[in-house]
């Protein structure tokens, strides 16, 4: 019998070149990720090992070119790797790899001074980044946000309080997006900064409490007359809520492959679970119940890994489409969301206790349909794009 992991691991999409990396990630997933996955879980504590080993094996910001140290593979690859991390352990997962988040856009939009101060410690393990865009009164409306940066000779001054940043408390540097004109057209308002977190006036607490991603660190920060040097300034003043834009078309493709690998490592928890746990004198695998669940759920795995590698693909032959990385993004994390609720329910009374891991994957997936865009963001997204709206 042909067993459902090979089936999914079958080069028809992916080149030999491609599959290698996907087993090379899902080999070293298997081997460390574990050893953490608990600990890290339970205590809110970021993977520090797990990062340094995975930017060793050089799984982490594999799309950064070699020119900055990366591996100047694609989101295709990129995708491929988020999966298989966290299809075995989500929290785990997207500690070790979130740590170059924003990079997509600094590549797009740096300076090449920038790029060169800013990338080469991200795949090498020598710094963490972060991305820097909601504040307590604003997420979805992206133009809302009321950080301000205010021109002072050579220097930008920024004040104001950005929350729920991923690696706020740990990172380096980070994106911020910073309101710096008072009039002129919503979307054209606004600007993004490289800030060095070491500066004076930055402060930062630690949110603890998180339902899920717990060994991922999430921040609030506060921007206290922060000074920055004019040539921190990323891209052309007026177009941060844009370079924010080219940010989410391409990160979405990963949070779609986060949904994909948590979603797989959820069904494979259920099989195993399903064929070991006896009812009315059979395993319940036998029952058609559950052959009926098994199979919804990987038939949904399956096409939103589809769409998943496609609209990664689309990025890498230069056919970004908003549309197609949203899509991605929602449908992925609806069926994470699906699929680990099934597979949570096939594991009965066990599954609803933290020693069964499937407890932490139902835990986790639910942030998929909040960052990087709502699912009901996404949607109108989709929609407004399918119908030719604006706004
Ligand atoms: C674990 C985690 C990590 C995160 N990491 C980062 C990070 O690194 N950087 C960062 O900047 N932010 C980060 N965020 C924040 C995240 O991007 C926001 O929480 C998200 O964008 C939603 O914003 P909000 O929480 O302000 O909700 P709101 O925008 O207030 O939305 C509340 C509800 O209203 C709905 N809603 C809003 N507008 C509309 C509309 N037009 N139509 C229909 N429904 C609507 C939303 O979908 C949602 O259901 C993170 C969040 C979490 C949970």
């Amino acid at each position: 019998m042909v067993s459902y992991t090979w089936i999914t691991m079958l080069p028809t999409e992916l080149t030999p070149e491609q599959l290698d990396i996907k087993n090379a990630a899902r080999e070293f997933a298997e081997k460390e990720i574990p050893k953490y996955s608990k600990e890290c879980d339970e205590k809110e504590e970021f993977p520090w090992k797990l990062w340094k080993d995975a930017c060793k094996l050089g799984f982490v910001g594999v799309f950064i070119d070699e020119e900055f140290d990366g591996q100047g593979l694609g989101y295709l690859e990129n995708a491929l790797i988020w999966e298989e991390f966290h299809r075995v352990d989500p929290g785990c997962g997207f500690a070790a790899l979130g740590t170059t988040i924003g990079s997509e856009t600094l590549i797009l939009n740096g300076s090449d001074e920038q790029k060169s101060q800013f990338l080469p410690p991200l795949p090498k393990g020598k710094a963490i980044m972060a991305i820097m865009i909601t504040e307590p009164h604003a997420g979805s409306d992206v133009a809302g946000i009321r950080t301000t940066a205010k021109k002072e000779g050579n220097y930008w001054v920024i004040n104001g309080t950005k929350t729920f940043s991923t690696n706020g408390s740990i990172a380096d540097y980070a994106i911020i997006l910073c309101r710096t004109e008072e009039h002129g057209e919503r979307h054209k308002r606004f600007s993004t900064f490289l800030v060095d977190l070491n500066t004076d006036g930055v402060s930062r607490r630690k949110l603890t409490g998180k339902l899920g991603m717990r060994a991922s660190d999430t921040a609030e920060i506060h921007f206290d007359d922060v000074h920055v040097p004019d040539e921190n300034l990323m891209g052309e003043r007026g177009r941060g809520f844009y370079h924010i834009m080219d940010f989410f078309n391409r990160s979405r493709t990963w949070v779609a492959a986060q949904a994909v690998g948590a979603a797989q490592g959820a069904l494979e928890l259920a099989i195993s679970y399903a064929k070991e746990r006896t009812a009315f004198e059979q395993a319940i695998s036998h029952f058609q119940a559950i052959q009926f669940k098994i199979a919804d759920m990987a038939t949904k795995i399956e096409a939103a890994r589809s769409l998943t590698y496609r609209a990664a693909a689309a990025i890498d032959r230069g056919k970004v489409s908003p549309e197609l990385s949203a899509m991605a993004k929602w449908y992925a994390a609806k069926i994470a969301v699906e699929v680990t609720d099934e597979a949570l329910q096939i594991h009965g009374g066990y599954g609803y206790f933290s020693e069964y891991k499937i407890s932490r994957f139902y835990r986790d997936v639910k942030a998929l349909e909040i960052y990087e865009g709502t699912k009901e963001i996404e949607k109108w997204l989709i929609g407004r794009r399918m119908l030719g709206v604006r706004s």
